[in-house]
This record gives structure tokens, C-alpha cells and sequence, in this order.
């Protein structure tokens, strides 16, 4: 599944690839699921717009959308009423849960299978979204207005992270993977967060001293940095390819590493199931 900093890099190759771009029409496969707003309304608000932005929040990807004389003209009537349904600004938001791909291709290129979307552009390209297990889902902000929850964990300052871990009373390794609190941060970054700061994963929150959760922030930020940098140097042949693997291309300390030697001190690696996932860390380097 593409953490936090895969993400980062699509948007970013997005961003490159179709920033300026209009999509001149769009068409939506019939597979329900995909689709978490209703589809004529995804159709409505991304056809006719002109593609500000792509950015990411949390672990989806946001198109902002502008919408400008773009198009057929509309009749009189009709533009009325969606002046006042859409507004200027306006929001495709794409979550590619766990096998679901944005591909930048020319329209001539044959339809892979398992195309839920295609969004033709006035560039003559196509930016279509594969998925072929159907966790990632699609929907629209008519206004603008998305909300992705959580706050960001490469902006959050000290005091507001402090605020939103100390002294709760779950395991650090849930209060991490809680999208309510950091938004995007994942199983691979939290192991490895972990191990750097020295936090066991199963560790109370309300045990964890205040300066050893400032420096789990630190190392969730340096994690996250330097994933951004390696996924960033493949950011070339990611869209029209094979997609999301070949991103995690970031060392692991702990994550996967079970029973394998601790790079720092040779103690076996340890797996324990919290909370339904799959946790890894090294009993003598973590307390
Ligand atoms: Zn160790």
C-alpha cells in the first residue's frame, strides 16, 4: 500500500505531468465502490475545469480544479444552475488504497484492464486511474473545501505533537497508524520512526517521556524526508509504467526484518501483532 511518502511522489510527478492541463471530458467505469462520491457528480465538477494543482494530503492526492470558459458553452439555463452547485474551485480527490494507479498516457494507448476512470485532456493526453483490488476510491469537493483529517506529521511543530500523544493511554504504534491524529504516516514509517527514537511499538503512550516523543517527531520526520528523496529520484517512469512498485526503495531497519540481525547492536529483529498489524522492532535497542 503507498504510504505517505509514495504518495508524495505521484502528486509530485502529477503536479509536473498535468498541472495546467484541462480535462475536457470524463468517463467512469460501473464498479460502485470506486466511486465515494456519486459518479455524474464527479463527472460534473471535473469536466470543463483546468488543472490548477496536484498536491497531496495525507495519503491522498488532490487536483485542484478551476473552472473557467472551458468547453462547449453550456446553455444559459443550464450554466445558471451549475454556477451555483460548483462555483470556481473545485476538488478531485483520489485515494489509491491499495493497488490503485494514476497513469498519464496518449489517448490511443490501449485500456488496461481494471480502468475505473478516464479523464480526457485537452492536451490530447489521457490520465486514467487503474486499480485492479478497488480499495482506492475516487470523489469530488464541489466547493473546493476537502478535509483529509489529521495533521500533517512533516509540519507539525513540538508543542502540538506533545499535545496530541503524551499521555494517552493506547499503544504508541495504534496512536501512530491513527489517521485522526497524524494523517499519513503508515505500518513501514511508524516501525521505523520507532526503532529510531528507541520506542518500543507496544509501548503505553502514557509511559513514554516527553523527550523521547519529541524525538520519535524528529525521526517520523526524517523517515519520511528521506523516503520522499529516494521515491523522488524514480519519479520519472513511475506513472507510465508499473506504478507504485519500486518505491520503497528506503532502507529498513526493523520493517520485514524479522529475525534478522539489528543493524545496530545484532539482536534478532521481533515481530508483534498490534492492533491487527504487523509491528517490528528490536527488543534491546527499543524499550
Ligand atoms: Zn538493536
Amino acid at each position: 500500500m503507498p504510504e505517505l511518502p509514495e504518495v508524495e511522489t505521484i502528486a509530485r510527478g502529477l503536479q509536473k505531468r498535468v498541472a495546467g492541463d484541462a480535462i475536457e471530458s470524463i468517463w467512469l467505469g460501473s464498479k460502485p465502490q470506486t466511486m465515494k462520491s456519486p459518479p455524474a457528480e464527479i463527472a460534473r465538477t471535473l469536466e470543463h475545469t483546468r488543472i490548477r494543482d496536484v498536491h497531496r494530503m495525507g495519503k491522498h492526492i488532490v487536483f485542484e480544479l478551476e473552472r473557467n470558459s472551458l468547453g462547449r458553452k453550456p446553455s444559459p439555463a443550464k450554466s445558471r444552475k451549475k454556477a451555483v452547485v460548483l462555483g470556481p474551485r473545485s476538488q478531485w480527490i483520489v485515494h489509491l488504497g491499495m493497488t490503485g494507479r494514476m497513469v498519464v498516457c496518449k489517448s490511443d494507448e490501449p485500456l488496461e484492464k481494471h480502468t475505473h476512470a478516464v479523464a480526457k485532456l485537452a492536451s490530447g493526453r489521457e490520465l486514467r486511474f487503474v486499480d485492479p483490488r478497488r480499495f482506492g476510491r475516487l470523489s469530488v469537493a464541489t466547493q473546493g473545501d476537502f478535509e483529509a483529517g489529521g495533521v500533517e506529521p512533516l509540519e507539525i511543530d513540538r508543542q502540538p505533537f506533545l499535545n496530541l500523544f503524551h499521555g494517552r493511554n493506547t499503544p504508541i504504534k495504534s496512536a501512530l497508524l491513527n489517521q485522526k491524529l497524524l494523517r499519513g504516516v503508515g505500518n513501514i514509517y511508524a516501525d521505523e520512526a520507532l526503532f529510531r527514537a528507541g520506542i518500543r511499538p507496544t509501548r503505553r503512550l502514557l509511559t513514554v517521556p516527553r523527550a523521547k516523543l519529541e524525538l520519535l517527531r524528529s525521526a517520523i520526520r526524517d523517515v519520511l524526508k528521506e523516503a520522499i528523496k529516494l521515491g523522488g529520484s524514480s519519479i520519472s517512469d513511475y506513472v507510465d509504467a508499473d506504478g507504485v512498485e519500486g518505491f520503497f526503495q528506503l532502507q529498513h531497519r526493523v520493517y520485514g526484518r524479522e529475525g534478522e540481525p539489528c543493524l545496530v547492536c545484532k539482536t534478532p529483529i521481533k515481530r508483534v501483532v498490534i492492533g491487527g498489524r504487523s509491528s517490528h522492532y528490536c527488543p534491546n535497542c527499543q524499550k
